[in-house]
């Protein structure tokens, strides 16, 4: 069967014959054999391990059943790979690439989408930035932490800013996909077992975290409804205002960065929230080849019971049937309890798991992954 039979065959088209790569091994479409299970690794950069260091990394994560990682190569302030727009701090990616490559691994480039810390962006583009509902950018009194300088979603320039770093990934010939993280607002409401480290409680949505009232956004959206979003009584609650926001972000994905990405027959993939509407990521109707939910259950006060759950709830919500892989942060569990993570999640009709993060594995981890992904 040739490429276009198949496409024909599972139904996809053009830039869909992209994802027909997310279908790992040979598994005929027409197969009814169980979905196997696609192991993705998140992995934090990592400037000083020596390349035998990664080599035998990459040899254990293929031994264990892995099938793609995705290298943090660009964290809103410096670039790790050879950006010709932005501060680029070592070009990491082009060491790790062919090792990874060379060990089987697909290589998915994990980029920060939304906040920028750049600090001649900061400087010049003030007006890019986020603004509260009290008037205040985040480019001077970012929310929570220093490095929650977020863009605003309406905007052309920043769209054309967000576009160039995934145009330049997507032209790395031996590069998988895009990873987007951070594609969202800043959160309005922190999850309910993160608030006490930030020593606050948010029972509802407070202005100072509520964006963005920037004089685009608020012009667009009287264009739209014909009301000013500073002067609406109750902003949290506001159906259209609440929408438009959503649509910001999902314009940005579908619209501006996944034609670049499939342009070069790349997949386009994102770190997402399970507790969207706090964040404002609508990504069940992001036309997305793989979507990453953080179900990391801790920061929810919850247990692996609801990554199952979750899991569930959003493979029935996707809008245009995009793959989901259960995020799960393998710090805040045992070994069997990342077993049965693996195993809930594709009992719940997950299409596989991403591992947050490489660097928290143990040996114990791999052996218990290796398990969970060869009893089934
Ligand atoms: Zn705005």
């Amino acid at each position: 069967m040739n490429r276009r039979e198949f496409a024909r065959l599972v139904g996809l088209t053009g830039a869909g014959l992209a994802a027909k790569r997310l279908l790992p091994g040979s598994l005929p479409p027409n197969s009814t054999a169980k979905k196997p299970t696609k192991v993705w690794v998140w992995i934090g950069t990592d400037l000083h391990a020596t390349v035998d260091e990664w080599k035998s990394r990459f040899e254990v994560m293929r031994n264990a059943g892995v099938d793609a990682i995705l290298p943090e190569i660009y964290n809103s302030r410096e670039a790790f790979y050879g950006s010709e727009h932005l501060p680029v701090g070592q070009p990491w990616l082009e060491t790790i690439l062919p090792l990874a490559k060379d060990a089987g691994l697909e290589v998915h480039a994990w980029m920060w989408t939304m906040p920028c810390n750049v600090l001649a962006i900061v400087e010049k583009h003030r007006e890019w930035f986020v603004v509260n509902r009290l008037g205040e950018s985040s480019a001077d009194k970012p929310v929570y932490v220093n490095y929650y300088k977020f863009l605003c979603p309406s905007r052309s320039d920043v769209w054309e800013f967000v576009g160039k770093t995934v145009s330049e990934l997507s032209r790395i010939s031996e590069l998988d996909g895009v990873h987007l993280d951070y594609i969202r607002f800043p959160d309005v409401i922190l999850p309910v077992g993160l608030q006490p480290k930030y020593h606050i409680v948010q029972d509802k949505e407070y202005p100072q975290y509520d964006y963005c009232y920037c004089d685009v956004c608020s012009s667009e959206f009287r264009k739209e409804t014909g009301f000013d979003p500073m002067k609406l009584e109750e902003p949290s609650s506001d159906l259209e205002w609440n929408r438009f926001r959503y649509d910001r972000i999902t314009h940005i994905v579908n619209d501006i960065l996944r034609p670049i990405v499939h342009k070069e027959q790349k997949l386009l993939t994102a770190a997402v929230f399970p507790n969207w509407k706090n964040v404002r990521q609508q990504w069940s109707h992001w036309r997305l080849d793989g979507a990453m939910p953080m179900l990391y259950s801790r920061f929810y006060d919850e247990g692996v019971t609801w990554v199952g759950e979750q899991t569930k709830e959003e493979v029935g919500s996707q809008k245009y049937g995009a793959p989901v892989y259960s995020g799960l942060s393998v710090g805040q569990l045992s070994s069997d309890e990342l077993a049965r993570a693996v195993r809930v999640s594709s009992e719940s009709g997950g299409s596989g798991v991403a591992l947050f993060s490489g660097g928290s594995m143990t040996p114990d981890k791999w052996q218990s992954l290796k398990r969970a992904l060869t009893e089934k």
